[in-house]
């Protein structure tokens, strides 16, 4: 708990309250508190952005007595943890011949005005029938025919989930993914071709509550958390919608309590994206980055907004770059490091690594084979 949070909790044992919240992750108590700005914009700044419920507006009491109803942080433990019972991952639970028919709870854009593109989190409600670990994806069949071969359905796309097991409301039965919308721009007509658009990633932003959607999988076992050791190093790198397998990693490791897995090692992300309203899940993260600073390291490279040390556009790799002596270091000591996101931020990072390995007299293709053998090297982009 922050020191504010923990300052504002008082007196005696916090009781579960919020019976209209998905999750019992608030406990409640009448007392002092310094301020009422300074209160909520502590409490906000770390639940914003996760689906939870909110006291968004002062209590009148508080006014009238200087006391308000306060929540405190604990991470939340009312989970159904006969998920962990598996030892092995599932896999295609449901194919694409026969997929399971999924309902969509909400749909909301998590981008400001002034991003380049559209990016949607999207709660799908799969009733607990197609569980899934942090890391996999699963595949979504669009409804429709394929343009490319008439008369037969639309093909299966993948997209990584980005809540845990649990989902984001704590009872195993949803499963997040964080959406862009594919459009086409076409250079001609210098304007956006609709009839180019891309046909399932509209199909989820545009999807309504209530709406079905074909699920494929889970798939995938690159992305899979490596959990044995406790204390490890995770050092992800996402563009874009790459981050979200690890907003299911870090809400299993700072916001759920799950018995076997007590995280207390290093989590380090570096997500890059074009501008601030482009970045996602930023709430989240800075919440971690307050509650958790020795064990959660937050860095963001924002390609239109900032400049590297040359003078160019600050893409994740030049980040990389800025820290590559405690990456290298991390590494050398057993770190993970995972890659996730567009495909095309593959060789400039490729490209640092080598860069920064040559000028510590090492060499990039020995490590790297060194670092896939040791299963430390995750990849997964598209
Ligand atoms: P499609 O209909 O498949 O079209 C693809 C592109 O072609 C679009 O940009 C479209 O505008 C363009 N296009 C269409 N017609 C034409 C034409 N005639 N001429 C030129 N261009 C055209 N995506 C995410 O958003 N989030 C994720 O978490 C995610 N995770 C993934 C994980 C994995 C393992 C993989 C493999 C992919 C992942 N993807 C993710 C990408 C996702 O699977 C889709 O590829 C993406 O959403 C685009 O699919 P679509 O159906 O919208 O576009």
């Amino acid at each position: 708990m922050a020191p504010m949070a923990a300052a504002l909790v008082q007196g005696s044992p916090c009781v579960p309250m919020h019976a209209t919240s998905p999750s019992c992750l608030y406990s409640s108590q009448r007392c002092k508190v310094a301020s009422v700005q300074t209160f909520y914009a502590e409490v906000n700044s770390f639940f914003t952005g996760q689906s939870l419920q909110l006291i968004t507006a002062p209590p009148r009491t508080f006014q009238r007595s200087r006391t308000a109803r306060v929540v405190a942080y604990t991470k939340v433990a009312s989970l159904p943890l006969e998920l962990e019972a598996p030892t092995e991952p599932p896999l295609n639970t449901y194919k694409n011949k026969q997929p399971y028919i999924g309902t969509i709870k909400s749909v909301e854009r998590i981008v400001g005005p002034n991003a380049t593109g559209e990016t949607c989190h999207i709660i799908i409600d799969h009733n607990g029938d197609v569980p899934y670990w942090e890391g996999q994806s699963y595949g979504i069949i669009p409804p429709g025919e394929n343009p490319k071969k008439p008369g037969t359905p639309n093909t299966v796309r993948l997209y990584s989930i980005a809540s845990t097991r649990y989902g984001d409301e704590f009872d195993g039965k949803t499963a997040s993914l964080c959406v862009r919308r594919a459009v086409y721009w076409d250079p001609e007509l210098g304007a956006e071709d609709p009839a180019k658009k891309g046909i399932c990633s509209n199909f989820l932003c545009d999807s309504k509550p209530g709406d079905k959607v074909q699920i494929t999988g889970p798939s995938g076992k690159v992305m899979l958390l490596p959990e044995e050791d406790h204390n490890a190093t995770h050092i992800m790198v996402a563009t874009g919608t790459g981050i979200a397998p690890y907003r299911g990693y870090l809400r299993r490791m700072f916001l759920e309590d799950v018995p076997n897995y007590k995280f207390g090692g290093l989590a380090w992300l570096f997500l890059g994206v074009a501008n601030t309203d482009s970045l996602l899940y930023n709430d989240e993260f800075l919440g971690y980055k307050q509650k958790f600073p020795d064990n959660f390291k937050y860095d963001i490279a924002l390609s239109r907004e900032q400049k590297n040390t040359s003078g160019g556009k600050m893409y994740v790799q030049d980040k990389i770059e800025e820290y590559s002596e405690e990456i290298f270091n991390l590494l050398d000591k057993g770190a993970h490091i995972y890659f996730c996101g567009l495909r095309g931020m593959m060789p400039g990072i490729q490209a640092t690594l080598t860069k920064v390995a040559e000028s510590r007299g090492e060499s990039w293709e020995t490590k790297l084979a060194a670092l896939k053998k040791n299963k430390q090297w995750h990849v997964e982009v598209y």
